[in-house]
């Protein structure tokens, strides 16, 4: 089969398009996925570069996010069938441990994430287990599918489960070119909230307002704490997204209000970052961790995806055999919205 492997880890030059990879079987309990689109995370580029306690077996397939048709299933799938049109999730748990037995498998003691842990999407098939696969109705195409899935499931953690955001609250999003950033503004905007934005190119602020936001700020021009403080009388956001930790940690908590909340799920500038504890007691702050998520939501993000809510923004559509493109627009940092890869018709 075709696919988008590396052999090691580094930079874009480390990716190989390969076409003589054999196609996996599936095993009880598993579903093989003709995948015909899939889409690239940050995450992605950092699997790239290599993670720690990560060893990949060469030819290792990235990707996580994809979207296919049922091609073949295992002994004992009984929840879906051969032809099923079907987006993939790809956070993998054990289903056993007493985490995942409470619902919550993005907090499984053996998580693992499809293209990191385990062979990905940017190839031709893969195979996952029968829960990691959920209907998409025709409406939905395979790249907006691909494109949602990681993205949507992230930010509705974020913004619903971990933060409760409602219509009273103010909530700022970093980075307003990025997938997750835009989904997180989708969904605080479908639950009424006021939002405010931030991206170092204006032109995507202007974009970004088109979609919604309510409040825009240029972080490389603009000190974004000092400039909410000033726009909201002192106040502060209710709610900080913050998925790029070192160089944006200070900014957000200047920002973040009495009794505010902060959620992030990554750190793409840096890892270590400070907290006056201090201001942490006396404001009653929240701070908030939050990764993938779970199978209700997993189930939730994909039905509301099916009823045409929360439709990602598609930057660019690659096909699978130029995937080093699609990494190298990610790794600058020019894309606004998803860069999707397109493995089939
Ligand atoms: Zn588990």
């Amino acid at each position: 089969m075709r696919a988008l492997t590396i052999s090691s880890h580094g930079g874009t030059d480390k990716l190989e398009f390969r076409t003589d990879l054999s196609i996996p079987e599936p095993a009880a309990g598993t579903v093989r996925v003709r995948l015909h689109a899939a889409a690239l995370n940050h995450l992605d580029v950092f699997a790239l570069a290599g993670l720690p306690g990560i060893t990949i077996q060469p030819p290792w397939v990235m990707g996580a996010d994809g979207a296919g048709v049922i091609d073949k299933i295992g002994d004992g799938v009984t929840s879906i069938k051969e032809g099923d049109r079907v987006a993939v999730n790809p956070g993998l748990s054990d289903r056993t441990c007493d985490y995942c037995k409470a619902g919550e498998q993005s907090l499984c003691v053996r998580f693992r994430l499809l293209g990191e842990h385990a062979p990905g999407t940017f190839a031709e098939y893969v195979v996952v287990p029968q829960e990691n696969v959920r209907r998409i109705p025709d409406s939905i195409s395979f790249e907006t599918a691909a494109a949602a899935t990681l993205a949507n499931l992230t930010a509705w953690r974020m913004l619903i489960t971990r933060a409760n955001v409602s219509a009273d609250d103010d909530v700022l999003i970093w980075g307003i070119g990025g997938g997750v950033a835009q989904a997180a503004m989708r969904i605080a905007k479908t639950r009424g909230a006021r939002v405010w934005v931030t991206s170092g190119s204006d032109e995507k602020l202007e974009r970004a307002k088109a979609l919604g936001a309510d409040e825009v700020i240029n972080h490389r021009t603009t000190s974004v704490g000092k400039e909410i403080r000033a726009r909201t009388g002192k106040r502060g956001v209710n709610v900080v997204i913050d998925s790029v930790g070192q160089s944006t940690w200070s900014e957000s908590l200047i920002a973040l209000g009495r009794g505010g909340r902060l959620v992030t799920c990554g750190g793409t500038s840096g890892a270590i970052v400070q907290t006056d504890v201090r201001r942490l007691f006396w404001n009653q702050w929240t701070l908030m961790g939050s990764t993938m998520g779970n199978d209700a939501e997993f189930a939730t993000v994909t039905d509301e995806l099916g009823e045409g809510r929360l439709a990602p923004v598609i930057d660019s559509t690659f096909p699978l055999s130029d995937g080093r493109k699609a990494f190298e627009r990610m790794a600058n940092g020019e894309q606004f919205g998803k860069i999707v890869i397109r493995i089939s018709e």
